[in-house]
C-alpha cells in the first residue's frame, strides 16, 4: 500500500518533470548548458543549450532549460561525437582510449571480419562506444585458404592465387556478409599480393550491386614504378568505375608518401567525372603494421624510401638493424616505420576532401599513438597550434564527413555526426584551448587531454574528464539485414 502510494508520487513527479507549463521551461534527462555548439552540417556555431531525452537531442535553444542531470559547458565546445572510420582495435581497452579521445563511434572497415553476425554479437551490450564492421576480403581469403595468420595473413592468403572455385566462395562470403548488415567490403590488397586484379574486380562487382562502399588499403605504396601508389590507385578507381561500387581509400599518406598530392589530384579528377570516392589519412609521420606481413617483403626500402633505422619495434621502442629486422620478421609483431614527410601530413589534413581516421590498434598498452591521440591531435596541433584548418573544418572531417560516407549503407548514420534536433545524443564536449594528444611512439597508452564530457546515445561515458567504469552505452552501427 505504502509502496503503491510512493509509486504514484514518483510517477507524478516524473510527469511533472516532462513539462512545466507554469514556468515555460522544459525538462530533459540531460541538459548541456552554455556551451559553444558547433554543427558542421548546419554551420551552427553559437552559444546554446541542448536538451537530451531518450538518447537523442530534442532541443537546441538559447532559452533556459532544465534536466535531471546538467552539464555546464561554459567555455567549452559542444560537438557531434567523433567518428573513426578506421579502428582495428575493437575491445574495451581500445574503446576506453577512443572515448577519451572524443570518439563515440569506431568502425573496423579496412580489414573487416569474415563473420559479421559473430562480430556484432561479441560486442553487444559490452562496448563503451558505437561499433561496426565491414565484410573483409582479407579475413575471408584467410578462412577459405586456411591461412594461420592473425590480423594479417602470412601464408596461402598472401602468396597463392585463388582458384575459380575459391573466387566463387569469396564472392558468396562477401554477398552473405553484406546481407547480414556489413558496412561495405574491406580490402587490404598489400596484404594479399597474390589476389589478382580479376579477383578484386569480382569482389567489387558484388559490392557494386548494392552500392556498398569498398574500403581499400591499396596494393602498392610509394614511388617506385611499376608498383607505385599511382598504379595502385588506378587499379581501384578502375574497379569502382567498372562496377559502380563506391570507393574509400584508406590512410593515403602512408601509401602515397611524397606522392600523396598526386593521389589527391587523381581523386579530384575522378570526382569531376562524377565518381563516388572518399579518402582518409591519420595525423602522424609514421606507419605501423605487422613485420611478418607482405608489406615488408623484398624491396620495401626502395618502395617506402626508408631503411632499417627508420623502423621502430612497437613492443620495446627500439630502432631496428638488419639483424633485428631479420629476427623479428621470424617471430612477428608490430613495427612502426617513420616514413611520411611532415609537410605531406599537413597538406593532406588541410585538404577539404580528406577525412581523418586513426587506423588504431592498441594491444596491452602497446601500439602506435594514432590509436589513442588522433582526434585530439587534429584539433590541438593542426587546428589550434598550426592553424591549418578552422575548428569547424577540423570537426567536419571527424564527424559529418564520415557519417555521410556511411549513411547510405547504414541509415543510422544519418543521425550521427551532427548536432540537430532528432540526432542521436553522441556528443563530445572539449576545451578548445587545451585539447591535445599525449600519446607518443614510446608511450602510446596515454589519454588525450581536454576531452571534458562524452555522451554516447545520451549516456555520459566521460564525466568531467573521467572515464566512467562499465558504462556500456555503445550500440551497433550496422547496415540493413536482408
Ligand atoms: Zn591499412
Amino acid at each position: 500500500m505504502l509502496l503503491s502510494y510512493l509509486l504514484i508520487l514518483i510517477s507524478a513527479s516524473v510527469m511533472k518533470c516532462d513539462k512545466n507549463p507554469s514556468s515555460g521551461t522544459k525538462y530533459f534527462d540531460i541538459v548541456i548548458l552554455n556551451g559553444r555548439v558547433i554543427d558542421p552540417e548546419s554551420n551552427l556555431d553559437a552559444k546554446k543549450n541542448i536538451g537530451i531525452k531518450n538518447g537523442s537531442v530534442q532541443l537546441i535553444t538559447a532559452m533556459e532549460i532544465k534536466g535531471r542531470t546538467s552539464i555546464n559547458a561554459q567555455g567549452l565546445v559542444v560537438a557531434p561525437g567523433f567518428i573513426d572510420m578506421h579502428q582495428h582495435g575493437q575491445d574495451n581497452e581500445n574503446y576506453a582510449y577512443k572515448v577519451m579521445d572524443g570518439v563515440t563511434t569506431a568502425l573496423e572497415l579496412e580489414m573487416g571480419t569474415s563473420d559479421v553476425d559473430r562480430w556484432y554479437s561479441e560486442r553487444e551490450g559490452k562496448a563503451y562506444i558505437n561499433y561496426g564492421v565491414s565484410i573483409g576480403h582479407v579475413p575471408l581469403r584467410m578462412k577459405i585458404m586456411h591461412d594461420p595468420g592473425g590480423f594479417a595473413p602470412v601464408a596461402n592468403a598472401v602468396y597463392r592465387t585463388a582458384s575459380d572455385s575459391e573466387i566463387v566462395k569469396l564472392k558468396e562470403g562477401i554477398e552473405y556478409g553484406l546481407n547480414r548488415g556489413a558496412l561495405g567490403v574491406g580490402f587490404g590488397l598489400m596484404y594479399t599480393p597474390a589476389a589478382t586484379r580479376w579477383e578484386i574486380l569480382e569482389m567489387f562487382r558484388i559490392a557494386g550491386k548494392t552500392k556498398a562502399p569498398c574500403y581499400v588499403h591499396m596494393r602498392y605504396a610509394g614511388l617506385r614504378e611499376p608498383n607505385s601508389c599511382i598504379a595502385a590507385l588506378e587499379e581501384v578507381i578502375s574497379a569502382s568505375a567498372i562496377t559502380g561500387a563506391p570507393l574509400h581509400v584508406v590512410h593515403i599518406t602512408s601509401l602515397g608518401f611524397s606522392y600523396t598530392p598526386r593521389i589527391l589530384q587523381m581523386i579530384k579528377e575522378a570526382h569531376s567525372r562524377a565518381m563516388d570516392i572518399t579518402v582518409e589519412c591519420y595525423p602522424y609521420t609514421a606507419t605501423q603494421t605487422t613485420i611478418e606481413s607482405a608489406v615488408y617483403d623484398e624491396g620495401w626500402q626502395e618502395s617506402f624510401g626508408i631503411s632499417y633505422s627508420d623502423l621502430q619495434w612497437a613492443a620495446t621502442g627500439e630502432r631496428l638493424t638488419a639483424e633485428s629486422f631479420a629476427k623479428y620478421r621470424k617471430t612477428g609483431g608490430m613495427v612502426i616505420a617513420h616514413s611520411i614527410p611532415e609537410d605531406v601530413v599537413k597538406s593532406t589534413i588541410a585538404d577539404s576532401i580528406v577525412i581523418v581516421a586513426s587506423d588504431g590498434m592498441l594491444q596491452g598498452g602497446k601500439g602506435h599513438p594514432r590509436g589513442t591521440g588522433t582526434f585530439a591531435r587534429v584539433l590541438g596541433k593542426y587546428v589550434r597550434e598550426e592553424k591549418l584548418l578552422t575548428l569547424s573544418e577540423g570537426l567536419r572531417k571527424i564527424t559529418l564527413m564520415p557519417a555521410e560516407r556511411l549513411e547510405k549503407i547504414a541509415p543510422v548514420m544519418k543521425n550521427k555526426g551532427r548536432i540537430r534536433e532528432g540526432a542521436d545524443a553522441d556528443i563530445t564536449i572539449f576545451d578548445p584551448e587545451n585539447i591535445i594528444d599525449q600519446a607518443t611512439y614510446d608511450e602510446p597508452a596515454k589519454y588525450s587531454k581536454g576531452i571534458s564530457y562524452v555522451l554516447v546515445n545520451g549516456t555520459v561515458v566521460v564525466n568531467n574528464g573521467q572515464l566512467q567504469d562499465n558504462v556500456f552505452a555503445g550500440k551497433a552501427v550496422r547496415g540493413i539485414i536482408k
